[in-house]
């Protein structure tokens, strides 16, 4: 059994999957049990009333290439938010394992691993440090239970990126040992993306991608798990026959043509330049005392009033996250990135301490 393997849960090593219905080009479908008409207003290319296909072949062919990695280290999921349930549920038996999170990062890496009942050990960014990762810390922490660690980077709601070589460190530090589950949501916003050069250089580090950010497309909740085959083979095994919607599919495909890529990029662009003219108008305000450095879209600024900023903010029609709630972010908001008249308009409530 591989290093990986071992890692998994062994009810899911045993599992044998749901044995999907097999189609077949030119031959009538009669082994589903579909309704053989389309819906009045279906224009999808496979038809609505038929199930789309088990695993969507030609998205997961299209998210390899946009990625730059092989279709076999790629698993389509919906949202990464499914990502990171399946690997919890795929490697961690509740009561008896546990994960690593690094707060203050994202909380669904919490809640999924609640639901699963794995235990939950925190090793917080240093703080001191403007939210560096501890790989140390994270070291001395693993136990023998401890299966996951999920690092953010550019993490949620720090905007900070942690280094490439960081992340291959503990990578390596945990081999044979544990998984490193690189969240790389915001990885379009950054000054630069590991995800090919780790993926070659360790076995055992998992990214996971969203086209729910940058490309823009929240609403089709589309992600994927990058990983070594086995992996993807293994947590594809809890994912059901069928579930990747086909009109999330037509329109992921549509979105990800050639044609559409360069004004993505320009959005991009547009995006980053204004994070940083938010940031340095925000740094100028006197109710902001602290603007973190981000490579995402948002910036996470530290106010002396959160519950003012953020109604002065409401007024004027904008809702910005509070995270004063977190005992790991005092006082801070997390703001996203807007238009340009939007960022402009928010920096002017911002200012007026009416
Ligand atoms: N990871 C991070 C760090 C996020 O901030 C989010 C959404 N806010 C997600 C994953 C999940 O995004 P989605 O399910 O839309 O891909």
């Amino acid at each position: 059994m591989s290093d990986l393997a071992a890692l998994a849960r062994p009810e899911i090593l045993e599992l044998r999957p749901y044995r999907a219905a097999h189609y077949e080009e030119g031959l009538v479908r009669l082994n589903a049990n579909e309704t053989p008409w389309r819906p009045p207003g279906d224009e999808s290319a496979a038809g609505l009333n038929h199930y789309p296909e088990a695993r969507p072949a030609t998205l997961t062919r299209c998210l390899a290439e946009f990625y730059g990695v092989a279709a076999e280290q790629v698993l389509v999921t919906r949202g990464s938010s499914e990502a990171i349930d399946l690997l919890i549920r795929c490697f961690c038996r509740p009561g008896l394992d546990d994960v690593i999170i690094c707060p203050p990062t994202f909380g669904m890496y919490e809640v999924y691993a609640q639901l699963q009942g794995a235990g939950i050990t925190a090793v917080p960014l240093d703080a001191q440090l403007d939210f560096e990762l501890d790989v140390e810390r994270i070291e001395t922490a693993w136990t023998d239970r401890t299966k996951l660690v999920f690092v953010c980077s550019p993490n949620n709601p720090t905007g900070n990126r942690v280094a490439t070589e960081t992340i291959r460190d503990l990578a390596n530090r945990l081999s044979g040992r544990g998984i490193v589950i690189l969240d790389e949501a915001y990885a379009e916003f950054a000054d630069a993306d590991p995800t090919v050069e780790l993926l070659d250089a360790c076995d055992n580090v998992v990214v996971l991608r969203t086209l729910s950010k940058a490309l823009g497309l929240a609403g089709i909740r589309c992600g994927a798990a990058l990983a070594a085959p086995a992996v993807v083979d293994m947590i594809g095994c809890i994912l059901p026959p069928y579930c990747y919607p086909t009109p999330s599919q037509d329109v992921a495909l549509a979105s990800l043509a050639p044609e559409n890529r360069a004004e993505f990029r320009r959005r991009v662009e547009l995006l980053r330049t204004e994070r940083e003219r938010l940031a340095s108008g925000l740094t100028g305000l006197p109710c902001v005392d602290k603007v973190w450095p981000s490579e995402a879209n948002f910036v996470l600024v530290r106010v002396d009033d959160p519950a003012g900023a953020t109604e002065r903010a409401r007024n004027a029609g904008f809702l910005l996250r509070n995270f004063s709630w977190d005992r790991y972010t005092p006082n801070c908001l997390r703001i996203t990135v807007g238009t340009p008249e939007q960022n402009d308009a928010l920096l002017e409530a911002l200012a007026n301490q009416g």
